[in-house]
């Protein structure tokens, strides 16, 4: 194995999902990290146990657009709740 570079990148700490699910967020985004890529898809959350950190995911994601390592998760509010339906 080659060695390659390290990559110095921060991934600062974020709510779990039990507490995301709390606030009644379901869906998660998943940004790609490279902001000129700009990829990113929507996933339900449901798959990840409650005690898990939605940055405890992000160094997981692999970028299907560039191959970049290391996503940005953030919670899919929805206004479904705060509409008139
Ligand atoms: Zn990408």
């Amino acid at each position: 194995m080659a060695a390659q570079e390290p990559e110095v990148t921060t991934y600062p700490q974020k709510i779990t999902f039990g507490e995301m699910r709390e606030s009644g967020v379901r869906d998660v985004l998943i940004y790609c990290r490279d902001h000129r890529c700009s990829h990113h898809v929507e996933t339900n959350a449901d798959g990840w146990p409650d005690d898990v950190r939605l940055s405890g995911i992000e160094p997981d994601f692999v970028c299907t657009a560039c191959g970049k390592r290391g996503a940005e998760v953030r919670p899919k509010f929805s206004h479904a709740r705060m509409g008139t339906g």
